[in-house]
């Protein structure tokens, strides 16, 4: 990108080609379209940007993001007392599942799969933190909201062991999921679906 007259113009027009899905053409569009707001928009969208660095925090039950200690979910009481803990690798996966409005219990945020060829151990994930939330919440049924890829295989396999011994009906989605594909990019219809007719959690042969 050398086509600036300013450098200020450039180096924003780099940082926005260097988002994801942002490409040069787009990144130049955005900053002309910058240009031509006025100082107190540029001002207000600097803060906003200031304040998911400073203000955003991690949900301290569920690893949601939160402005406060719990997340916009966690505080309901109304949901909590649903006795669901729907268990996801992702936020991703849980803004795709309240998209649905098929779930009304709460979630868990493990923070990704069991990949051992990119080094993602168990003790990567929130799984401690699952365990402890457990006695003291109590849920009537933990449900693996998780993709249909071996990676989440393998996490759904290991989670439901390392579960077992709290005595807690262990679901999963029902298989309207295809093969390979992952939760985040299930059209709404099938993951409603999905979740409405979840089934007992049967270990597919791994050991
Ligand atoms: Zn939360």
């Amino acid at each position: 990108m050398s086509e600036f007259s300013s450098r200020w113009l450039q180096q924003t027009a780099e940082l926005l080609a260097s988002w994801p899905g942002v490409g040069k053409r787009t990144a130049l569009r955005y900053v002309l379209y910058l240009m031509r707001q006025p100082p107190e928009y540029l001002q207000s969208l600097a803060r906003r940007i200031e304040g998911l660095g400073t203000e955003v925090r991690s949900c301290r039950r569920c690893g949601n993001f939160a402005d406060e200690d719990l997340c916009a979910i966690c505080a309901q009481p109304r949901r909590s007392q649903q006795g669901l803990l729907c268990v996801v690798e992702d936020l991703p996966d849980l803004l795709a599942l309240e998209n649905t409005g098929s779930f009304s219990g709460v979630y868990h945020i493990l923070g990704g799969c069991i990949n051992p060829s990119e080094g993602v151990g168990p003790e990567q994930l929130r799984i401690r933190e699952l365990e402890e939330r457990i006695p003291l919440e109590n849920p009537s049924e933990i449900i693996l909201a998780l993709s249909a890829t071996p990676e989440a295989d393998t996490t759904a396999f290991y989670l439901h062991r390392r579960l077992a011994s709290f005595g807690i009906p262990i679901t999963t989605l029902a298989r309207g999921i295809g093969f390979g594909s992952e939760l985040q990019y299930t059209d709404d219809l099938t993951l409603a679906r999905s979740m409405l007719q979840r089934v007992p959690y049967q270990p597919s042969g791994l050991s």
